[in-house]
C-alpha cells in the first residue's frame, strides 16, 4: 500500500480509508456475487440492495421523512442549477436568491434563463467574506422559492442556520456541508448536494425532494430534465451512476458507525477550531478571509502578509505531505477544506507546520 498524504482539496475531496479499503477489497468481486460494482446491471437485484440500503442510511441519517425523495442524478450540483428553476419556478415564475459567494451566482445565472431572479441579498461587495443577517433578507413573500448556498466552498463562510422564509419553499445548494452536521430537513423543500466533497465520487448528485413540489415540473420540460421522471422511476429512468451510489452507500454506513451525523458535527467543529485558533493566535500572520461569525467548518480560507510569503508555504506544504492547500484563484492564499473523512491528526499537523513556517518567516 502506498503511503497517502493529508489530501486537503476541496473536492473531489479526501474518502473514508475503511470506505476505500472496502470498495478495494471488493472492486474485484463483490461478495456473493462473482462481478464487481462496475459490472453489474442497475436493474439486478445487487443493485437494487445497494440501492435501497443507501436512500435508507441517507434517510435515517438526515432523519429524511417519507414525504421527501431521495434521488441520486447525475450532471453534478451544477445541472441543479437548471433543474431547480426549470421544476419549481412555474407558474409564478419568479423565485428569491441569495448570494454568498460564486456558486450561488452560478445558480442564480441559470434562474434567469426561466424567470425572474430577485436577489434577496449578496454580500459580493465585500468579496462574499459573510453570511447576510435574517434582517438583512430582502423576500418575496410570493416568490416560487428561495434560494442559498449552505456552505460557500471558495470563500470558507457557511450559514450556521438556515434562512428563516416563512411559507416560501427553502432550497438549499449543500454540496460542501451536506451530512457534516444534523439539519432539520423538514424545513427545506429541496435540498441537492454533489456527492464529490462529504459523500462519494464525483458523478453523482442527491436531490432530496419534498414530494407535493413534483406537481409543479411542466410535463413540457425535456424527460431527464424533468424531476417527476426520476421520482417516478426511482433514479433509474436511465442508467446511474452504480459505482457513485454505491461508494454514497459506504459513506453512510461509515457515518453510522462513527456515531452520526451529531458525532461528525462534534468532531468538525474541533478540527476547525484548531485553525481558527492557529490563525487568531498568530496575530495577523495568517488572516483569515471569512467574517467570525460567518466562518465554514468544511473550508477554512486565510491569506499571509504577502503573495511571496503564500507561494513558499504552499510549496513547503506539499513537499511535507499537505496537499491541495492552494486557495481558489478568486480569494488567493490558502484553504484548508476538512471535510468529514479528514482525520484530526492531518490538522494538528497542518497547526503544527503552520506556527514553525510563521517562527521562522514571520
Ligand atoms: N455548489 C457548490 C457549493 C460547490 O462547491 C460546487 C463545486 N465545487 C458546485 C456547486 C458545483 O458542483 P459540480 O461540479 O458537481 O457541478
Amino acid at each position: 500500500m502506498q503511503n497517502r498524504v493529508y489530501n486537503f482539496s476541496a473536492g473531489p475531496a479526501i474518502l473514508p480509508e475503511d470506505v476505500l479499503k472496502e470498495a478495494q477489497e471488493n472492486l474485484f468481486a463483490l461478495p456473493g456475487v462473482g462481478m464487481s460494482i462496475l459490472e453489474i446491471s442497475h436493474r439486478s437485484k445487487t443493485f437494487d440492495k445497494i440501492h435501497n440500503e443507501a436512500k435508507a442510511d441517507l434517510k435515517s441519517l438526515l432523519g429524511i421523512s417519507d414525504n421527501y425523495d431521495v434521488l441520486f442524478l447525475q450532471g453534478g450540483a451544477s445541472l441543479q442549477f437548471s433543474m431547480v428553476p426549470l421544476n419549481l419556478m412555474p407558474p409564478k415564475n419568479k423565485a428569491d436568491y441569495i448570494l454568498t459567494g460564486s456558486w450561488s451566482k452560478k445558480a442564480q445565472k441559470e434562474a434567469k434563463r426561466v424567470g425572474t431572479v430577485n436577489v434577496a441579498a449578496s454580500t459580493e461587495s465585500d468579496v462574499f467574506n459573510h453570511i447576510p443577517k435574517q434582517e438583512e433578507l430582502k423576500l418575496d413573500p410570493d416568490a416560487s422559492y428561495v434560494h442559498f448556498t449552505s456552505n460557500n466552498t471558495i470563500y470558507g463562510t457557511e450559514w450556521h442556520k438556515e434562512p428563516e422564509v416563512g411559507n416560501v419553499p427553502l432550497v438549499c445548494d449543500a454540496s460542501s456541508d451536506i451530512l457534516s452536521r444534523k439539519i432539520d430537513v423538514n424545513k427545506y423543500a429541496l435540498i441537492y448536494a454533489g456527492a464529490q466533497k462529504n459523500m462519494g465520487p464525483a458523478g453523482v448528485t442527491l436531490v432530496i425532494l419534498r414530494k407535493d413540489l413534483l406537481e409543479r415540473s411542466p410535463d413540457s420540460l425535456h424527460t431527464m430534465l424533468n424531476y417527476k421522471t426520476h421520482s417516478e422511476n426511482n433514479s433509474l429512468y436511465n442508467t446511474p451512476s452504480s459505482f457513485g451510489i454505491y461508494i454514497i452507500g459506504l459513506v453512510a454506513k461509515w457515518l453510522i458507525k462513527n456515531g452520526g451525523l451529531d458525532a461528525m458535527h462534534k468532531v468538525n467543529k474541533e478540527k476547525a477550531d484548531l485553525l481558527y485558533k492557529c490563525i487568531d493566535e498568530s496575530k495577523g500572520f495568517f488572516k483569515g478571509h471569512a467574517l467570525t461569525d460567518s466562518r465554514s467548518l468544511m473550508n477554512i480560507t486565510f491569506r499571509l502578509p504577502s503573495e511571496d510569503l503564500e507561494k513558499k508555504l504552499i510549496a513547503e506544504a506539499t513537499a511535507a505531505g499537505f496537499d491541495g492547500v492552494k486557495g481558489h484563484r478568486s480569494v488567493g492564499g490558502l484553504r484548508a477544506s476538512i471535510y468529514n473523512a479528514f482525520p484530526k491528526k492531518g490538522v494538528e499537523a497542518l497547526v503544527e507546520f503552520m506556527k514553525d513556517f510563521q517562527k521562522k518567516n514571520g
